[in-house]
């Protein structure tokens, strides 16, 4: 009888987690390389699931189904951290009332429909108390999911050992080398990291795989007082990413439930800076000390605790769309990665990246333009 394939992948956050118990269903032998999950973006992030945010197009479609598909892998596999939520997209109260508009008809004009309820900025104040003396124009409310850090690690750990995926230390990029000479499958959900991994291994990135540096305030004395995720309506991130130059760095001001409990503030994202040098401590907490002034000024050190600050490099790919698949000229060598809103993509993408893996057909992958370019 021939032998189960075996894959090396490389990178424990949330593609590599995913796609390790995926890979494992189809009775593939898989070796999952990478440290623990709270040393990458998946361990500080909202973890919001936007599953609403697609276009009117099968990716849309697909995205759509996020919600669904994380409750089937929690059935599967035991708790993951799922939590039913709300978005709280807000404003400043002298945000330009054109550009408030034009944001909201967009929401409203979203394919996959979801609730929206406008909230006037005493009753989000009302709601959440935290919020008490911040710059507040309003809120929209969007129904929402999250994922907690913390039970998706705990959760994942569990899931691998009962799936038998063997766990082992990250890779160098000359160990890597040497499992692609051999012939092994490799494929890399290594985040920012991968980038210079390529550039190790003298192979060429995708010209639109890239990566910011986030920063994160965390707060452990203070609590939301009910499960959402506070982000603005007038985000910058998004256009900053697809633009070719601009900013050094954008800050959004931000809440979400920290992993395990605490409250996370603000996202800085740093783009143009080199991956073995993040950005200045002194600096990205002076961005988020101002976020803190803005959104939450009632926090204080006296009665909520430190504010800490973490720092994690993010992939992103500048078109937006992830990219899935073989690096052009090295079949043996796919990428997973470049997601926007990972935590409703990689779900929903997971069963047809490892049905194309185990049957080298990426058929379905090219089909959503998707494939790695
Ligand atoms: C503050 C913040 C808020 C966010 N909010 C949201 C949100 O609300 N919704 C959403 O969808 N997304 C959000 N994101 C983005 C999201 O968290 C990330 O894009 C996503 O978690 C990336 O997952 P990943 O598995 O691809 O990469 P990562 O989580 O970066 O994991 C990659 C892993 O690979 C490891 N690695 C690197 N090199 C090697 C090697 N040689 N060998 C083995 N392992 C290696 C790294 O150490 C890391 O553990 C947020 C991010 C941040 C920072």
């Amino acid at each position: 009888m021939a032998s189960p394939p075996r894959m090396l992948l490389l990178g424990a956050g949330l593609s590599g987690g995913l796609l390790a118990l995926a890979l494992s269903e189809l009775g593939v032998e898989v070796e999952l390389a990478g440290g623990s999950l709270v040393d990458s973006a998946t361990g500080w992030s909202y973890g919001g699931v936007p599953w609403w945010a697609g276009a009117a197009n099968p990716l849309g479609e697909l995205l759509a189904t996020a919600p669904c598909r994380w409750d089937q892998l929690q059935q599967r596999h035991g708790e993951l951290g799922l939590r039913r939520a709300h978005l709280w997209l807000h404003w400043p109260e002298q945000a330009p009332a054109q550009a408030v508009a034009k944001v909201q008809q967009g929401l409203a004009g979203l394919p996959q429909q979801p609730e929206l309820t406008a909230l006037p900025a005493q009753e989000a104040i009302e709601q959440e108390p935290l919020l008490a003396g911040a710059d507040l124009g309003g809120v929209m409310q969007l129904p929402y999911w999250r994922i907690d850090p913390l039970g998706l690690q705990q959760g994942l750990e569990r899931a691998w050992t009962v799936a038998g995926v063997q766990r082992r230390a990250p890779l160098p990029a000359a160990e890597l080398q040497q499992r692609l000479e051999s012939g092994q499958t490799v494929v890399l959900c290594s985040g920012a990291a991968m980038l210079a991994l390529l550039q190790a291994m003298g192979l060429q990135a995708p010209p639109v795989l890239a990566f910011s540096w986030a920063g994160v305030g965390r707060c452990d004395g203070a609590q939301l007082s009910a499960e959402r995720i506070v982000m603005p309506l007038l985000g910058q991130r998004g256009g900053r990413e697809t633009a070719a130059s601009g900013a050094a760095v954008i800050c959004d001001p931000g809440l979400a439930p920290a992993p395990g409990g605490g409250l996370l503030v603000g996202q800085t994202s740093w783009f143009d800076r080199p991956i073995d040098d993040p950005p200045p401590v002194d600096q990205d907490f002076e961005q988020l000390s101002r976020v803190r002034s803005q959104l939450v000024p009632s926090l204080s050190e006296g009665s909520n605790g430190p504010f800490r600050l973490q720092q994690q490099p993010v992939a992103y790919s500048r078109d937006q769309q992830p990219l899935l698949g073989p690096l052009p000229g090295c079949p043996n060598l796919s990428l997973f990665t470049g997601f926007g809103g990972p935590f409703a993509l990689v779900p929903a993408l997971t069963p047809l990246m490892a049905q194309a893996l185990a049957t080298e057909d990426w058929s379905q992958i090219r089909g959503l333009g998707l494939l790695c370019r």
